[in-house]
Order: structure tokens, then sequence, then C-alpha cells
């Protein structure tokens, strides 16, 4: 038998894949809408979209149709030429933003990769060496590499890697004092999630954002809002920045855009976007035309107000349902997030056990996420029908009851 047509199983995971995940233990094999299925035939309903990467579920008729028919026509021509679905797609995400400029990549790291050396560009240019400070905030997430995993603001994720690199601050989310101690005439760029997403979902007060912008005015340096994570319409605006009326000079998108096809984006204005000049960056997948198709299909279904407002409504709806469920047993501290990037916290005597819930929920055939050990996370597909919502509030019913029953025993 050939390996392609060897069976597979989820042992061979701990044999042939370096141990940095810790999968489920079944192999999802084909996915439509909200439900997946695994090996065995079992169904079950997807309330985590792949990490808020599946904005309009699994196997999208029309996501599915703009890829097959861009894989006829033409995949990849490299940075040496540009191509239509790349100029299509930077014209409408600079269409529907404050941004005039876009530069494609493959990864929500890549992206903040981008938008932190254009901030070091920028200062460098206009005031000199010493102008590289980068402060960002405690709890915060921007990727894996080992330039982003520093300025992300969780040390267990930076660890082991080697000396950090230098200038890069970390300061209280939410906390503007302490902003304004921090940043200097040495601050090039402050970085920041408008809704911290793998920390536990916790939205960006306004009166923070608006002081934040304030202060980078003063010193020159750049916001940049890591919408990895929150953009493309999860929570009921195309970002959520546009909830606080806030507007970045930089802003990196990531996993929506391409509804699980690898694609970035960082966006910018004219005056920024000529610092990245003829070879100061570049990617050799960044752009490419099928990615770039299947984002630009993702964009306009997305970005109408029949979608959007749909999720602002079904995010009101899960909420209060979440509340009504955990209620009983006085499980929610607090539920909350925007549109459909949820965050239900655990009270104190269920603290630490988020992962528990989310392994309840599994058995009772539902996928949900976890954001830290104290909160369950919600980000469904931005399309998915009331009734897959519903058949997915009343498995989690169950999964809550088996997880206190269990949880007191
Ligand atoms: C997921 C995420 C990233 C990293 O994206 P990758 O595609 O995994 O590199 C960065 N920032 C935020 C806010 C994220 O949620």
């Amino acid at each position: 038998m050939s390996i392609q047509e060897a069976q597979v199983s989820r042992a061979d995971f701990d044999q042939v894949m370096v141990p940095n995940y810790a999968p489920a233990g079944f192999i999802p094999v084909r996915g439509l809408g909200s439900r997946l299925w695994d090996q065995s035939g079992r169904e079950l309903i997807d309330l985590s979209g792949g990490i808020a990467v599946n904005g309009l579920g699994h196997c999208h008729p029309a996501l599915v149709e703009a890829l097959t028919t861009q894989a006829h026509k033409l995949w990849h021509v490299s940075n040496v030429f540009t191509n239509e679905p790349a100029l299509r797609l930077a014209r409408k995400l600079t269409a529907a933003t404050f941004a005039d400029r876009v530069f494609f990549s493959n990864s929500g790291a890549e992206a903040n990769e981008a938008a932190l050396k254009l901030a070091r560009k920028v200062a460098s240019d206009r005031f000199g060496a010493d102008k590289y400070e980068i402060i960002s905030t405690i709890n915060s997430f921007h990727g894996r590499t080992v330039f982003t995993v520093n300025v992300g603001g969780q040390p267990k994720y930076s660890e082991g890697f080697g000396p950090r690199p230098e200038g890069i601050t970390h300061v209280l989310y939410n906390d503007l004092a302490a902003m304004e101690k921090a940043i200097s005439e040495r601050t090039c760029a402050v970085i920041l999630e408008p809704i911290q997403g793998e920390s536990g979902v916790l939205p960006a007060e306004l009166a923070y954002l608006q002081g934040v912008r304030a202060l980078c005015d003063k010193y020159n340096a750049l916001l940049i809002f890591d919408e990895v994570q929150s953009g493309m319409g999860r929570t009921g605006k195309l970002f959520a920045h546009e909830h606080y009326g806030v507007t970045p000079d930089v802003l990196t998108t990531a996993k929506s855009l391409g509804g699980g096809f690898p694609i970035s984006a960082m966006l910018t204005t004219n005056d920024y976007a000529q610092h990245l000049a003829v070879g100061t960056h570049g990617t050799t997948f960044g752009g490419n035309p099928l990615a770039c198709a299947v984002g630009e299909t993702v964009l306009d279904i997305i970005n109408t107000p029949a979608v959007l407002d749909a999720v602002l409504a079904k995010g009101e709806y899960l909420r209060d349902k979440l509340r009504a469920i955990g209620e009983p047993y006085d499980l929610f501290e607090q539920v909350r997030g925007k549109g459909l990037l949820v965050g239900a916290v655990l009270n104190d005597k269920y603290k630490g056990k988020a992962g528990a819930l989310m392994a309840a929920a599994e058995r009772a055939d539902l996928l949900v996420l976890v954001a830290g050990p104290d909160v369950v996370r919600f980000a469904p597909s931005l399309v998915i029908e009331q009734a897959d919502l519903d058949e997915g509030l009343a498995r989690f019913t169950r999964a809550v009851a088996e997880f206190v029953s269990q949880a007191q025993a």
C-alpha cells in the first residue's frame, strides 16, 4: 500500500508530528457550514470556527467556487509580477477601511512582523536610530515568530528561545496611566488588540483607546491595531476598532480573511507605506492568487450590512443564552465580547477548569474553545444557521450539566 492509501489515525500524531500541539482524540475529515464529521462519521457542531478562522463556516460554496476557479487559472507567479486577485482584494480592503495601501502575507505573525518593521523603519527614517521602542500589553498575543512572541505579553510563550530582542515594553491593558508612563520620544509604536482574544476575550475600554491614540499622536508613535482575530466581521463591524471610532495608523488582519485559506494583510496609509520602499521587505507566498481570490470572496460576502448586522444580533443572542445556561449553577462571572467573539468567564469556584468544560462539550459533540484557563471562548461561523446555533447551545447545556456534576464530585 502506498503512504497515500494507508490508513492514518490520531495515534500517528504522537509518532510523526513535532509534539507542540495536543490535538483532540478524533480527526475531522469533512465539514459543511457549522457541522464537522470525524473519521468514524460522528457529527459535531462547530462553535469554534477553527479559532476564529472559518468566518463563513466550512466549505462555503462561494469560497469553494472562488478557489477552484482560480486553481484552474494561476497559482503562483512570484513578486516579480503582480496578479489580478491581489490587486482586486487590495482595492476592496482599502475602499472599506482607513488605509490606502496593503501588504499581503500568510499568517497573523507575519502581518504583525511587517507592521512592526514598518513602524521601526518610519521612526528610523524620520527621527533617527534612537526611536525604536515598541510598547505592547501584558497578556497580549501577536504570533509565534521570535520577534512577535516577544512583543506578545505572555512570557510563558517567549521563554527559552535565547536573548530577547531589545526595545519592547509591556504595560497593563486598559490602564492609560501605565501607557502614559511608558511612552516617550523613543517609542516608535504601540501595538494593541482592540479585544484581547487569546488571553480571555477582553475588550478595550473606549477612553483607553482614545487616550492611547492621543499619546501616539503626541509622541509620533504609530498606533498598530492587531485585528488578526477581531477583524473581518468577527465583532459585527468589518474591523473591531470601528466600534470605538478610533483609527490606527497600521492594522493587521489574518484569521477570517481567508476563511480557512492562509492569508494575512497589513494595512496602512500612503504616508507610512512609502517607507517600505523596494527591497525593504518581502515574502515568497504573500499575496498569491489562490489566497487573494478566496479573500476577495470572503470580503464580498462579509462586508455587507445584512451579514454584519446578523453577527451583532447572533452575538447578543449567544451571550444571553450562555448567561441563562450558566445561571442555575452560578457558572459564569461574566459573559463578554463583541459580535461573535464571545468569552464566558468562569466563576471563582470553577476557575482553571475551562479546559475541562471544553472537553465535556466535545463529549456532547460540540466544539468550543478556551481563552486561557478561566474562559470558554466561542467564535462560530459568522453566517451560522439559527438551527445550528440552537443545536450547539442545546449540546452546551448538556455539557455544562455533566461538567458541573463532575466538578462537584
Ligand atoms: C492568532 C493571532 C495571531 C497569530 O496569527 P498566526 O496566523 O497564528 O501567526 C496574532 N495576533 C492575534 C490577535 C491572534 O489572535
